[in-house]
């Protein structure tokens, strides 16, 4: 050690102007444009993986577990009146006009109509993928529909609805929002049920969990390649660590009726996720968490912040499950990225290039690559907007968002000699597709 730096050392004395071309400076220079030019189009051409999307039509329920509330406050880049949305309308349909009033929205419908048509069953969503030249996407649905390409629509379900198998008259109640939420959990877990032939809860708490890792294995064994959680929507992510009984003793009070006290029904909730993440890492399903602000104006950012899950991601009990923090924990993706120093945490950007513009997007994607780029994946958090516009316009947003903001970052990086050329062309295909698909082993590609 002592004689490298002395090396250096006299390198740096004899031979300045070789550190000197290496060394990183803070803005930067003239050529940041160009390399931007250069760059945009070869980004464009990295087939993507979208490690986060909810495709399907406006009017298909199962595009999620749950729902907005009605009368939710939306960011103003999420709107349905972004006017950057005419520009997809054009970019994927040849849209005539410069507004979405009644009648010019009119030609979008029957347009998308009559492609549905020419493009029966799967051949429609493929080719909104083949446009944006995304070779696969996460349908992160309720469940599949038969209008989707598993080839292409790898599914990942939803496991948050085992945490509400008990009466929900006061968790309902909370607040509007949980209002919504939490009775489409309890559908969510009637179909798991249905799904395995069960028709009430089992009278044991052994066969509950039984009846969990059997949903878990089916869905693997029908193509489900991770579970995701939205649980930061429904209550405080920081989880206890009970005991086995503890959960127990809770199931059998109130499996046949009554209901739980807040503190009672948290226990048992602490308990059904740490099972499920346990089984993530011996059924090989990655666990996908919904870390970052969400819908609905009850979202209580403070406690379900991505924060509250440190304790459970750098448990090393958990250190054969693989985390996925869906939306990067933003607005705190600063800190997020520090928790991609664990083996098996990976962040993903989905959300955080729609709520914010390219500007802005482009310096968290500059500050993740500089930090962990191995571990870091692309989404879009495509969603149905209205039966107007669809998940295939949040696509192609969140698609062109993400490539421009990443060329950007990118160039910004070479300009400041943090690396070359090459090097941020390996950085892209990281982000874009082999950090994401690697997860999966060859499940994906
Ligand atoms: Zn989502």
């Amino acid at each position: 050690m002592r004689f490298s730096m002395r090396r250096l050392f006299l390198a740096a004395v004899v031979a300045p102007t070789i550190f000197s071309a290496a060394q990183a400076r803070p803005f930067p220079g003239p050529d940041v444009q160009q390399i931007y030019q250069r760059l945009l189009p070869q980004i464009d051409k990295i087939p993507a993986f979208d490690h986060h999307a909810h495709p399907g039509y406006f009017d298909d329920p199962d595009v999620d577990a749950m729902a907005a509330p009605p009368n939710a406050s939306e960011p103003l880049r999420t709107r349905d009146d972004n006017p950057e949305l005419v520009a997809a309308a054009k970019a994927l349909f040849g849209y005539p006009y410069a507004d979405f009033s009644s009648d010019h929205a009119k030609w979008l419908l029957d347009k998308k109509t009559e492609l549905k048509k020419q493009l029966a069953g799967t051949a429609y969503f493929n080719s909104i993928l083949d446009k944006l030249n995304t070779e696969s996407s996460v349908a992160n649905r309720a469940i599949m529909p038969d209008y989707l390409d598993p080839q292409r629509f790898p599914w990942v379900f939803f496991a948050d609805s085992f945490l509400w198998p008990f009466n929900n008259e006061s968790e309902t109640a909370r607040n509007p929002d949980q209002g919504v939420f939490i009775p489409l959990q309890e559908k969510m877990l009637h179909r798991w049920m249905q799904q395995e032939n069960v028709s009430k809860l089992p009278a044991t708490f052994a066969d509950y969990l039984k009846f969990v890792s059997q949903v878990l294995e089916d869905n693997s064994k029908r193509g489900g390649i991770a579970m995701k959680f939205e649980v930061a929507y429904f209550r405080p992510t920081t989880f206890g660590d009970p005991a086995r009984a503890q959960a127990e003793d809770i199931y059998q009070r109130y499996v046949t009726g009554g209901i739980p006290s807040e503190k009672d029904y948290r226990t048992f909730q602490d308990y059904i996720f740490r099972y499920l993440v346990v089984e993530g890492g011996r059924l090989h399903l990655p666990v996908h968490i919904h870390t970052a602000v969400g819908i609905g104006d009850y979202f209580n950012l403070s406690q379900s912040n991505i924060m509250n899950l440190e304790s459970v991601l750098r448990d090393p009990r958990y250190a054969s499950t693989t985390f996925v923090m869906i939306h990067g924990g933003y607005p705190l993706e600063r800190e997020a990225i520090w928790l991609a120093a664990m083996k098996n945490v990976y962040l993903d950007s989905s959300f955080g290039e729609l709520a914010q513009y390219p500007s802005a997007f482009k310096d968290t994607l500059k500050m993740w690559l500089e930090t962990f780029p191995d571990k870091i994946t692309f989404g879009t958090d495509c969603f149905p907007y209205n039966e107007v516009l669809g998940a295939e316009e949040s696509y192609w947003l969140g698609a062109q968002s993400s490539r421009s903001a990443l060329a950007a970052a990118l160039a910004e990086m070479i300009s400041e000699n943090e690396i070359t050329e090459t090097r941020a062309l390996e950085l892209a295909h990281a982000y874009l597709h082999d950090n994401a698909v690697k997860l999966y082993g060859d499940q994906v590609h």
